[in-house]
């Protein structure tokens, strides 16, 4: 494996990149990426981009797979050196089947500015999420190879690591032109209830005024007297039978 993608993954976490000539052949295939190891360079602190940079590719036998930042006034830019296996970590936990990266500081005090660091913690992240490694895979050299190295100083790995983590789930909001699937649904579950609850009402009025229509003409039978024309006429018949009982004398008819 060569680390071929690593300035485009860099770039596309909004990090400044640079290469180094022939950095896409330097170093052997990687058999896998086990990890990130974090490192400082111990440069000097006036020594000059080209000496920082010959010191990363040729010197101390360690050309790292990239360096963050190696050059003045460590702005944050990452320096790609080589894709393929570097020298960087040899007695450490993954050995060099890692990703070393080398970050221009002295070790011996200097400070680390806000802008280095967080291009270190960008450009980590970045990395993970392309090869879809945890922060596990993230570790200081002073923690791969504990009893050797100290580097990189001053660097909190455990924060480091923090803030790594957020950076590899979180994904900048975005802002939809169309509403999401799920709004869809939502709406149009909302519209049929909607539409659900005014058929329902619609309903209970067709009901009430055919209960109206049923029961109207019985109440109105009862006002006009239409439903009992058979006891009316009885009760009609029966004065008249009354009154000829009583027109008749009793015993006498
Ligand atoms: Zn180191």
């Amino acid at each position: 494996m060569r680390l071929l993608w690593l300035p485009d993954v860099l770039r596309a976490a909004r990090l400044n990149v640079v290469t180094i000539d022939g950095w896409e052949t330097r170093g052997k295939e990687l058999a896998e990426v086990r990890g990130i190891v974090w490192h400082h360079d111990a440069a000097a602190v006036g020594a000059s981009t080209a000496s920082v940079e010959h010191l990363l590719v040729v010197g101390r036998s360690r050309p790292a797979g990239a360096a963050v930042p190696a050059r003045p006034p460590r702005d944050g830019t990452w320096v790609v050196v080589a894709a393929g296996r570097a020298n960087h970590n040899g007695y450490g936990t993954w050995g060099n089947e890692s990703i070393g990266v080398e970050a221009r500081n002295n070790g011996t005090g200097q400070p680390w500015p806000d802008v280095q660091v967080e291009s270190y913690v960008s450009g980590t992240a970045a990395i993970c999420r392309h090869l879809g490694l945890t922060v596990a895979a993230v570790k200081g050299h002073k923690e791969t190879d504990p009893r050797r190295k100290i580097d990189p100083a001053g660097i909190d790995m455990d924060q480091a690591r923090q803030r790594i983590a957020m950076r590899i789930t979180y994904r900048p909001p975005t802002t939809p032109t169309t509403p999401e699937p799920e709004d869809i649904d939502m709406a149009t579950a909302a519209e049929l209830q909607s539409q659900i609850d005014g058929l329902k009402a619609m309903d209970k009025l067709v009901w009430a005024a055919g209960e109206e229509a049923r029961r109207g003409p019985r109440l109105a039978h009862h006002r006009l007297g239409e439903g009992a024309p058979r006891r009316h006429g009885r009760r009609r018949g029966r004065p008249r039978a009354s009154a000829r009982r009583l027109a008749t004398p009793d015993g006498l008819a």
